[in-house]
């Protein structure tokens, strides 16, 4: 589960000129997917679409073979980590994990299994009682990768979730986040700026400069056969 596919996908705001054009992608199922571009270029309203949260103003969205241009963000069976984690203050650790399993009506027994899991998983048995503001930002995140993986969706999207965190912790959790795919054998579509985050985590790279596609491939191929001097210099070689 979790195979998605942009059909001639683009997107403008209030008439405006279009932040994304003509967007043709397939996204394999169980492929760690790695969105990459700079600023402004279209990535988090790529994912924000895919997610639901935002409309399609012209293409095709599918997810398993089938059409979700209108399906509600619940519906869709995925989840979300956000650039700025967006935990609830007044809500200890134990309860922004299992918030959003409430909604979904799963059983408290099965709820604290995958609570007691997750929290093992993801180091965060010591502070289940604690409040967001009592914690350090790389334990925040950690709060904020678990929520996602509690819900056991099989499609996760994730919006520079890094980004806030220090090097050497941005280091240690590209790595737990590639293993936590691996293991649960999610689908991922990840969003970075940051050329090591994509060429290290990525099955697949996705290039985007000014809501256009600029390249699709491994790293190794972006890296040795970059499709244009863009995707060059923002990869890091010369061509
Ligand atoms: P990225 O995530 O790559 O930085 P975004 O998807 O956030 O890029 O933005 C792409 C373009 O769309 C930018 O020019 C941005 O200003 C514009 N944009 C994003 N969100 C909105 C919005 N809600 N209304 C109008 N313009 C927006
Ligand atoms: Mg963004």
């Amino acid at each position: 589960m979790g195979q998605i596919d942009l059909i001639n996908i683009s997107k403008s705001y209030d008439k405006q000129k279009s932040v994304l054009d003509e967007i043709n992608l397939s996204i394999e199922e169980g492929e760690f997917f790695v969105l990459v571009g700079p600023s402004g270029s279209g990535k988090s309203t790529l994912l924000r679409m895919i997610a639901g949260l935002e409309d399609i103003t012209s293409g095709t969205l599918k997810i398993n073979d089938k059409v979700v241009n209108h399906m509600p963000p619940k519906d869709r069976n995925l989840s979300m980590v956000f650039q700025n984690y967006a935990l609830y203050p007044h809500l200890s650790v134990e309860q922004n994990i299992l918030f959003g399993l409430n909604a979904k009506k799963i059983d408290k027994q099965e709820q604290q299994k995958r609570l007691t899991e997750t929290a093992a998983t993801m180091g965060l048995t010591e502070l289940l009682k604690r409040k967001p503001r009592e914690l350090s930002g790389g334990q925040r995140q950690r709060v904020a990768l678990a929520r996602s993986v509690v819900s056991e969706a099989p499609l996760c999207l994730m919006d520079e979730p890094l980004s806030n965190l220090d090097a050497k912790l941005r280091a240690h959790m590209r790595i737990e986040i590639r293993r936590l795919q691996k293991r649960l054998g999610l689908t991922m579509v990840y969003v970075t700026h940051d050329q090591v985050e994509a060429m290290t985590m990525g099955d697949r790279i996705m290039v985007l400069n000014d809501g256009k596609i600029q390249q699709v491939g491994k790293p190794i191929t972006l890296y040795n056969e970059p499709a244009n001097l863009f995707v060059a210099s923002f990869i890091g070689t010369p061509k």
